[in-house]
């Protein structure tokens, strides 16, 4: 099931390694986790593989644009595989539990803003906010 991520990772001329490819099935199944719970999976099946090596590939992944780093204000950096859209995300205020939102415009920016200043703006970014069903039951 990588032969996607080894063409991925050829597209943007990185290395195809077992870190990354790694990485990216990590984060394929388990969208929307943590640096911390990326490493968790990774080395669930690639004991080697070492903390300092997550992080480099996190962030060699991120700068190639083959994953997407989402930072929740006041939440720890998430990260996703789903970087070809332009969809937003849902957060519960109360467990930081992250679902995606799929954008009714479809690309960005998909607000107009009311006085652009002169500026040429090519992004809003979205982010919804509330309680997860766990947390809103019984409040
Ligand atoms: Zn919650
Ligand atoms: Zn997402
Ligand atoms: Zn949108």
């Amino acid at each position: 099931m990588t032969p996607d991520f080894e063409a991925q990772l050829k597209a943007a001329s990185l290395r195809v390694t077992k870190p990354r490819l790694a990485v990216l099935a990590a984060l394929r199944d388990h969208p929307h986790v943590d640096t911390d719970t990326v490493i968790a999976l990774v080395r669930a099946d690639h004991p080697t593989v070492s903390h300092q090596a997550v992080y480099d590939v996190l962030r060699a992944l991120t700068t190639a644009g083959l994953v997407r780093r989402i930072e929740p204000a006041g939440a720890t950096a998430r990260y996703e595989t789903r970087v070809s859209d332009n969809h937003h995300h849902v957060v519960c205020r109360s467990c930081g539990a992250i679902a995606d939102v799929e954008c009714v415009v479809g690309h960005a920016p998909c607000l107009t803003a009311s006085n652009d200043h002169g500026f040429v703006i090519d992004e809003a970014e979205v982010v919804y906010w509330g309680f997860c069903p766990a947390c809103s039951e019984g409040n």
